[in-house]
């Protein structure tokens, strides 16, 4: 696909962020390109429309760029899969709502951290995607994963814009399967 050149060279490599050693993917540039992130969209919208997808979930932050113009294009409903304490569900005491908010924490290379979705987000017989910017561990799709399990949700497929490279061979996480546009510049 030629299309996917350009999506590559749209990414920018931040060196040494968030700390010394990483070279962070950065695809705020890509957002700043019409047809190159118009592409990147029509790239999973081509994939996911006619598939019987009724939920896209995406990953608290950059998950959110991408999921709801694929949602509202291939006509299902969007899910934030967000970050602890940002989901509505607590009263002004600070103490849960049972039942509010189900969550899921995840091992990352040091510490961990936890995604959250809205009880009734999904329902039993939801067919989902979970989309991302980048898949590195893994870890936190399986997270999203989880969640949307849990919800009763059967999970199609994981999407992201740029995967690693050691998912080539076995292009799945946790049994269900990836799909990626790129690899890390
Ligand atoms: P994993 O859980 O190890 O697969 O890491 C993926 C998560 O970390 C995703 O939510 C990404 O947004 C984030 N992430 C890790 N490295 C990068 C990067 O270089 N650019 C953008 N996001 C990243």
């Amino acid at each position: 696909d030629p299309r996917l050149k350009a999506i590559t060279e749209a990414i920018r490599v931040v060196p040494h962020f968030p700390k010394q050693g990483i070279m962070f993917q950065d695809i705020t540039t890509l957002l700043l390109d019409h047809k190159v992130f118009k592409d990147t969209i029509d790239i999973f919208v081509d994939r996911y429309k006619d598939m019987g997808i009724s939920i896209v979930a995406g990953v608290e932050a950059r998950g959110f760029f991408f999921g709801p113009s694929i949602a509202l294009a291939i006509g299902s409903k969007f899910v934030p899969l967000r970050k602890p304490r940002k989901l509505p569900g607590r009263n002004i005491t600070g103490a849960w709502y049972l039942g509010e908010v189900i969550s899921e924490k995840y091992v990352l290379e040091y510490g961990s951290d936890c995604l959250e979705m809205h009880v009734g987000a999904v329902k039993p017989g939801d067919k989902a995607i979970v989309i991302d910017d980048l898949v590195a561990t893994g870890g936190t799709l399986s997270a999203a994963i989880s969640l949307l399990e849990r919800g009763g949700a059967e999970v199609v497929e994981c999407a992201c814009v740029i995967g690693l490279s050691h998912f080539k061979d076995d292009c799945s996480v946790n049994g269900k399967p990836l799909y990626f546009l790129v690899e890390p510049r």
